[in-house]
């Protein structure tokens, strides 16, 4: 018997993985997050699938269908959205099955930032431009740690991928702007990759009115930087001049990137 962190993906099941998929399809126990992962994805389980929403789970109710599972030795499947090792709250889960001798195994999922960037048709890493990503979110009921506060984030100029904290979008371009300018781009993504996705673009200075007037506080991804800009260097990739390993120029040594 095994517990299966299964990543669902941002909500379109075709971003299932085909191993997410595989499982799914044979699962007889579920517990998936109610919240976030799309009903679609949840029908790919069968029909008599015994299926739990953790949304009004606590964790020892959690536990208790883990251990019901054990006994009768069946696989769950524990479907996060997105990818399991980002904000998914895992690790105390495993902490659970480690002490009751549950073995389990993680299958990636592509992420809600990937599918965000995907809708934004936008490549988050431009030569000389940027070349960090970084995913982080603005405080909440979680408080971050002090030296990842925003300011010190954006100092570095990074795109910027933020979680739960569309609902703050206001706060967070008044700060952003002091370091990226008010005519950055950035874009808020609503529900990447489910039918109802909508993409909303704009600068730090007028993002916030425009998702407004959407009305959309939650399920959206913030990408900010210059990567986002149309009008940039090109990447030295398929210059004439730039050799790799497989293509041959003059002289160069360094790892590409495709
Ligand atoms: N593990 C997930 C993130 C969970 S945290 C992942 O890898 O994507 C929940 C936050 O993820 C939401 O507040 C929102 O910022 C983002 N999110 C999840 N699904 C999304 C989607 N389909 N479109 C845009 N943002 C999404």
């Amino acid at each position: 018997m095994k517990v299966w962190f299964v990543g669902a993906g941002p909500g379109d099941p075709d971003l299932l993985t085909v191993k997410a998929r595989r499982l799914l399809e044979g699962c007889q126990i579920c517990i998936y997050a109610g919240s976030l992962v799309s009903p679609e994805v949840v029908g790919v389980t069968p029909d008599e699938c015994e299926l739990h929403d953790s949304a009004g789970m606590t964790l020892e109710e959690i536990e208790a269908v883990v251990v019901d599972a054990q006994q009768r030795d069946i696989d769950v499947v524990r479907l996060h959205t997105g990818d399991p090792s980002i904000y998914g709250a895992i690790r105390e889960q495993m902490n659970v099955f480690d002490r009751l001798s549950v073995a389990y195994e993680v299958v990636p999922g592509v992420s809600s930032f990937q599918a965000a960037a995907a809708a934004l048709k936008a490549e988050l890493t431009v030569p000389e431009i940027s070349q960090t990503v970084i995913l982080s979110r603005t405080s909440g009921r979680t408080p971050m740690p002090k030296k990842q506060a925003l300011e010190h984030l954006a100092r570095t100029e990074s795109t910027l991928c933020l979680f739960l904290s569309v609902h703050k979008l206001d706060e967070v371009a008044l700060e952003l702007a002091d370091f990226y300018g008010a005519e950055c781009p950035i874009g808020v993504v609503y529900r990447a990759s489910w039918p109802d996705q909508q993409v909303i673009v704009g600068t730090l200075s007028d993002i916030a009115a425009k998702v407004r007037e959407a009305g959309f506080t939650k399920t959206a991804m913030i990408v900010v930087g210059q990567a986002l800009s149309r009008d940039l260097p090109v990447s030295k990739l398929y210059h004439r001049h730039f050799s790799h390993g497989y293509r041959q120029a003059d002289k160069d040594g360094e790892e590409t990137s495709e």
